[in-house]
C-alpha cells in the first residue's frame, strides 16, 4: 500500500480569505498562494487562515477555474459518515413543511446552498435525479466495496436509499465534466438505482400531472424553480386568454388552464418542448378547465414571432426565455434583449391585462433586469402597476450572490 499522503493544504489571497470567511462557497484558482502538493479531483483540501487557523474545508477540483468548493467553515469538524448523513438529511427536512401529497416534485438538494457544492438533487415522485457539476462527487456516488470511502464516509446512492427509498436514481453529468464522465458507474442518463430505463416520469405539482424527461431533458428535466410563479399565474389568469411565451412544456398554460384561463398559447421555438407540453395538457383533461380550455401552440422564434403578432390580444402574457446571459461577455447583450422583450411582450396584453417577465440570467443581476424591465414598460406609454416581484420556489434556497438568477416581475396594464 502506497503511504496515505498528507492532507491537502492550501493558503488564499487576504481577498479571497475574507470571502471564505463570510460564507462564499466558491475559490477560482488564481486566488491560491500556497499548496503544500499536488491535489486529485474530488480530494478534499483544508484552507487555512493567515494565522494558521483553520478556516474551512471543501472539495478540490484542479481542472475547473472553481478549484475549491467549501462544504465546511468555521470550526474544524470531523467529516464521517455521520456527519453527511446528518446535512443530507436536514436538507431532506428543510422541505418537508413547503410540500403535501399533492406536489412530489421538487428540490431536495440545491448544491452549495444545502452544503453540496456542484450537485442538484431533484425528487420526481420516487424517481430521484441527481445532477453533479463536478467531476469531484463521482467517487461518492458508489463507492468501491473495500476501498477508502472518499470524502470520509460519504455513500450518496445507500444514504439516498436509508432516507428517501427510492425506486430509482437517475444520473446527469454537466457537459463540463469532459472526459470525467467515463469514470461514473453509468451514463449520463442511466440510473444508478433501479432498472427503469423510461426516459420520462410523470409527477404531482399542486395536484397538477407534468411528465419530466429524467433522461435527456434540460437541467433535471423539468424546471422546478418557477413552481411558485406557475402557482400565481393560475390564481391570477382567471377567465382570460394567456400567451405562454417560452413555454417548454406547458407548466405555466397546464396551471393558467387548471385557474380557469379560457385559451391558452404555447409559444416555443422546440417541437419536443410542444410535444410535451400537449401531452401534459392531455395528462390533466380529467380536470374540467382544462379539458374546457381552448389549447393552441405556436412553434416559432419568440423575438420574430412577436414582433408580427397582433397587438392587444391577450389578458396575460408570460416571459420566461432561457438564461440570456451564459457568460460575463453576453451581459450587455442580454439587457438589451430583455428590454427588447419586454416591450414586445406588453404591446400584446390588453388594457387590464397582465405581463409577467422573468430572467434565470444568473450574470444578469436583478437591478440590472428589472432597471431593463421598467424603462422598457415606461417607453410603451401605457399606464401599469408593479403587481409583485418574486424570486426562486423555497426548495431552491440561494445562499450567495451568484445562486440568486432567478428573478421575476407582475406588471398590470390599465
Ligand atoms: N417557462 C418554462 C421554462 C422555459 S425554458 C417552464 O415553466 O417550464 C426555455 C424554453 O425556451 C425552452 O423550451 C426553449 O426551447 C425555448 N426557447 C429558447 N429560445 C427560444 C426562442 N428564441 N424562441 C422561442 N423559444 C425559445
Amino acid at each position: 500500500m502506497p503511504p496515505t499522503p498528507p492532507r491537502l493544504r492550501l493558503r488564499l489571497t487576504a481577498a479571497a480569505e475574507t470571502a471564505v470567511r463570510s460564507g462564499h462557497p466558491w475559490v477560482y484558482s488564481d486566488k491560491i498562494r500556497e499548496q503544500n502538493r499536488a491535489g486529485t479531483p474530488g480530494e478534499l483540501a483544508v484552507i487555512y487562515d493567515r494565522n494558521d487557523r483553520f478556516l474551512a474545508i471543501g472539495l478540490y477540483d484542479p481542472d475547473s477555474p472553481l478549484v475549491v468548493r467549501v462544504i465546511h467553515k468555521g470550526d474544524p469538524v470531523t467529516l464521517n459518515a455521520g456527519w453527511w448523513r446528518a446535512r443530507l438529511k436536514a436538507a431532506i427536512d428543510r422541505r418537508r413543511p413547503h410540500f403535501d401529497d399533492q406536489t412530489n416534485g421538487y428540490r431536495l438538494i440545491n448544491g452549495e446552498s444545502d452544503g453540496f457544492p456542484g450537485l442538484v438533487l431533484d425528487r420526481y415522485g420516487a424517481c430521484l435525479v441527481l445532477k453533479i457539476y463536478t467531476p469531484a462527487w463521482l467517487p461518492c456516488l458508489h463507492p468501491a466495496a473495500g476501498t477508502a470511502i472518499p470524502l470520509e464516509g460519504l455513500s450518496l446512492v445507500s444514504f439516498l436509499q436509508e432516507l428517501l427509498q427510492p425506486d430509482r436514481i437517475v444520473l446527469r453529468m454537466s457537459r463540463n465534466l469532459g472526459a470525467f464522465r467515463a469514470q461514473a458507474p453509468c451514463a449520463d442518463g442511466g440510473n444508478l438505482l433501479g432498472t427503469d430505463p423510461a426516459p420520462s416520469v410523470v409527477f404531482l405539482e399542486d395536484g397538477l400531472r407534468f411528465e419530466s424527461d429524467v433522461v435527456q431533458g434540460q437541467k433535471t428535466g423539468f424546471f422546478l424553480d418557477q413552481r411558485d410563479n406557475r402557482r400565481r399565474i393560475g390564481a391570477l389568469a382567471g377567465r382570460g386568454e394567456v400567451l405562454n411565451v417560452f413555454s417548454f412544456s406547458g407548466g405555466f398554460s397546464v396551471h393558467a388552464a387548471r385557474g380557469g384561463a379560457r385559451s391558452v398559447t404555447d409559444l416555443d421555438m422546440s417541437p419536443h418542448a410542444l410535444a410535451s407540453a400537449r401531452r401534459n395538457f392531455a395528462l390533466n383533461r380529467d380536470h374540467p378547465r382544462v379539458a374546457a380550455a381552448t389549447h393552441h401552440q405556436v412553434q416559432a422564434d419568440a423575438f420574430e414571432w412577436l414582433s408580427s403578432a397582433p397587438r392587444e390580444a391577450y389578458d396575460t402574457v408570460i416571459l420566461d426565455p432561457p438564461s440570456l446571459a451564459k457568460r460575463e461577455t453576453e451581459r450587455a447583450g442580454a439587457i438589451q434583449a430583455y428590454h427588447r422583450l419586454t416591450r414586445l411582450g406588453m404591446d400584446r396584453v390588453r388594457s387590464g391585462g397582465m405581463l409577467l417577465t422573468a430572467s434565470c440570467s444568473a450574470h444578469v443581476s436583478e437591478e440590472e433586469f428589472f432597471d431593463a424591465v421598467r424603462t422598457s414598460l415606461r417607453s410603451t406609454g401605457r399606464r401599469w402597476t408593479e403587481l409583485e416581484i418574486t424570486s426562486h420556489a423555497p426548495d431552491h434556497p440561494a445562499g450567495f450572490t451568484e445562486a440568486r438568477y432567478l428573478k421575476a416581475l407582475y406588471a398590470r396594464v390599465s
